[in-house]
């Protein structure tokens, strides 16, 4: 759990900042950490740097007022917090912190910049790629469907579990890299794509719940679940869906399976997470837990 890893970061910090040699205990870049206070109740605890499309978790004393990019974040009862941090941001991340006794704390994370190739997606269905006025506006009004239940901003804690694999296979397209669909440029690739047969169930990485299930024009079978605090995934081009909106359900539930429907060019699981609006990788929500 996430608060092992805490203790493990507690315990090797005194005060910020954290000794080279605890960093290179750890085998990722978030792992490294800002540490402000002496006893636990009191810590502030967040990574010193993080990726493009992380999620950045944090510890703050329980009860505390934290905000991000002018938002104020939930707080569990553990004092955990949750933010994303874009494909695009350049420059680090501020974080304000207000303890319950009054103590204010300003962080800031810096944001490692990341490669993304340009990846050439040939033999979609034209048809995806340059849909018509009728078609266009569809697409709109589904992605406001889709929008709004990223919104959420949902107490339950599935975020901060340790994520699992989906399904498991290759990964056939990783998140960020810049996409031409048949010869023309599309928006950068938002979650990663893993190879799997036509059927493979697919499970739910943490537990959340349902909060879309339905047959887009551009996605095929999609899901969405929401972990809580903004943190959400969402599964596309499903050949079948097993789940309804409302349905709670619980890391390794099986949600549906895998299937080629929507803009696809052959059977695949497209995983791809958000913090609210922010598009996330979850390859580094996955690298978080191991
Ligand atoms: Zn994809």
């Amino acid at each position: 759990m996430r608060l092992a890893i805490f203790a493990a970061l507690l315990a090797a910090t005194t005060v910020a900042p954290v000794t080279a040699s605890a960093a290179a205990q750890t085998s990722t870049p978030e792992a490294a950490a800002t540490a402000i206070g002496t006893d636990m109740d009191t810590r502030v605890v967040f990574p010193l740097s993080v990726q493009q499309g992380a999620l950045v978790i944090g510890k703050v004393p329980p009860g505390s007022s934290v905000t991000h990019d002018g938002r104020r974040l939930r707080v569990t009862g553990y004092g955990s917090v949750a933010f994303g941090v874009a494909r695009d941001q350049e420059g680090p991340v501020q974080v304000s912190v207000t303890r319950p006794d009054g103590v204010a704390d300003e962080i800031s994370i810096a944001v490692q910049p990341r490669d993304f190739p340009v990846e050439r997606v040939n033999g979609v269905p034209g048809k995806t790629v340059k849909p018509p006025p009728a078609i266009a506006k569809r697409i709109a009004r589904e992605q406001a469907l889709v929008t709004a239940a990223r919104e959420r901003d949902d107490p339950r804690t599935g975020f901060a579990e340790r994520f699992i694999w989906p399904v498991e296979g290759r990964i056939s397209g990783r998140f960020g890299n810049q996409r031409i669909y048949n010869g023309t440029p599309g928006s950068a690739h938002s979650g990663m794509d893993i190879a799997a047969a036509s059927g493979t169930p697919v499970k739910a990485p943490a537990s959340g719940v349902v909060t879309f299930a339905g047959d887009l024009y551009l996605t095929g079978g999609t899901i969405l679940l929401d972990h809580g605090h903004g943190v959400s995934s969402n599964f596309l081009h499903l050949s079948r869906m097993d789940v309804q909106v409302g349905d709670e359900v619980r890391q390794g539930d099986v949600i549906g399976a895998v299937g080629a429907t929507g803009r696809a060019t052959g059977p695949h699981l497209h995983w791809g997470m958000n913090w609210l609006t922010v598009r996330i990788d979850p390859l580094l929500v996955l690298e978080r837990g191991s």
